[in-house]
């Protein structure tokens, strides 16, 4: 695709500080969406609710899943707590945290799925100590 400021927002994506990070199969995309969330919530100010203890659930929910202790009604309290913090945050900070776990399930939720059925890390990268969730 085009790199630039349209071709990114068209893919739902944001020109920040110009940094790109590249990555391949190699990397799990529930654990790299663990990573964001687990940075927004260190960000978070704690001035609002929704962002304060959202990032923070949110981030316990992506754990679960990469330790394959998650079912699929963990998927869905994830996503509509992702909504909840983007639409009711006050600032950038929260209202862009959910974006890479909603990017992460639009383009690879057969990760997320294989984690929570499987208990499966096909990557390699998750321990998923808990097993497969039944
Ligand atoms: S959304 Fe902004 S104001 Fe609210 S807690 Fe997060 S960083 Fe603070």
């Amino acid at each position: 695709m085009t790199l630039d400021y349209e071709s990114l927002v068209a893919v739902g994506s944001i020109m920040g500080s110009g940094g790109m990070v590249v990555m391949d199969d190699t990397s799990c995309m529930v654990e790299v969406a663990r990573y964001f969330m687990d940075f927004c919530r260190e960000e978070s100010c704690g001035k609002c609710v929704p962002c304060r203890v959202g990032t923070t659930q949110m981030y316990m929910l992506l754990t679960k899943i990469t330790e394959g202790r998650a079912t699929l009604a963990d998927l869905d309290a994830l996503e509509k707590l992702g909504d909840m913090v983007r639409s009711t945050s006050l600032c950038g900070l929260g209202q862009s945290a959910p974006n890479p776990v909603f990017s992460t399930l639009r383009y690879f939720r057969d990760e997320y799925l294989e984690h929570i059925e499987a208990g499966v890390c096909s990557a390699g990268v998750c321990s998923m100590s808990g097993g497969a969730a039944s």
